[in-house]
């Protein structure tokens, strides 16, 4: 249900299997809310008016964000990016993969109806041949054992972390620069000891990698770009 409690129009969603409240800035920039089932109106919008500067800044750092998004067109010479350099798209009629990186081109078969998905199984496979590797360098710097890695498609995040210690990248952070791929992996890889972002947390990603903050902020510039 959309509402709006002074300036801020947010999405509610009610439910019964929430304990307490959760907001989100939705990757199109909208606020969702859920909140327990027995929460009054007076109590949500004391919520909203709790949250706002959270709010506010979560939106700020959205536009901010997004000011860098682009769309990409599945046309002849249109640029896609691959672990941080660009490579034209051109069209070929022979290739037994729908989707090929060759002699400086992304090399796509012109019978692929569906580029986009062609793309994501590029990125994915690739993802699957590289970073393992990179979780296990840093899950060793830590004295952990490499846990299981998937690639694949996330929601407003670049990788996860699951209870059971299993970690998922979005097929996205392959468009990265390589420094910035370790940067999500050494980031990722630390949520298996700190759940949330602490100074704890901060101290063992820069014992791993001492030099994230560039890549951070690399990432947080233009993360955005990084989109087909
Ligand atoms: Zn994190």
């Amino acid at each position: 249900m959309r509402r709006t409690h002074r300036d801020i129009d947010y999405d509610l969603r009610r439910s019964g299997r929430h304990k307490t409240a959760s907001l989100y800035i939705e990757r199109d920039g909208k606020v969702t809310v859920i909140v327990p089932d027995y929460l009054t109106d007076s109590q949500i919008d004391e919520l909203i008016e709790l949250k706002r500067s959270w709010i506010y800044k979560g939106l700020a750092e959205w536009r901010d964000l997004n000011a860098s998004r682009v769309q990409r067109e599945f046309v002849n010479g249109e640029g896609f990016p691959y672990l941080g350099k660009f490579y034209r798209l051109r069209f070929v009629e022979r290739q037994s993969a729908p989707l090929t990186l060759s002699g400086g081109y992304f090399c796509l078969r012109s019978d692929v109806v569906n580029p986009k998905a062609a793309f994501r199984d590029f990125y994915r496979e690739k993802g699957m041949e590289r970073i393992p590797g990179r979780v296990a360098a840093y899950t060793a710097k830590l004295g952990l054992e490499a846990p299981s890695v998937r690639v694949m498609e996330l929601k407003n995040r670049w990788a996860s972390c699951s209870p059971n210690g299993n970690l998922t990248f979005h097929w996205r952070a392959l468009m990265a620069p390589r420094t910035v791929l370790d940067y999500i992996v050494a980031h990722e890889v630390v949520h298996l000891v700190h759940a949330n972002h602490t100074e704890a947390f901060w101290g063992t990603l820069d014992r791993i990698l001492p030099d994230y903050h560039d890549r951070k902020e690399w990432l947080r510039q233009k993360g955005a770009g990084l989109a087909i």
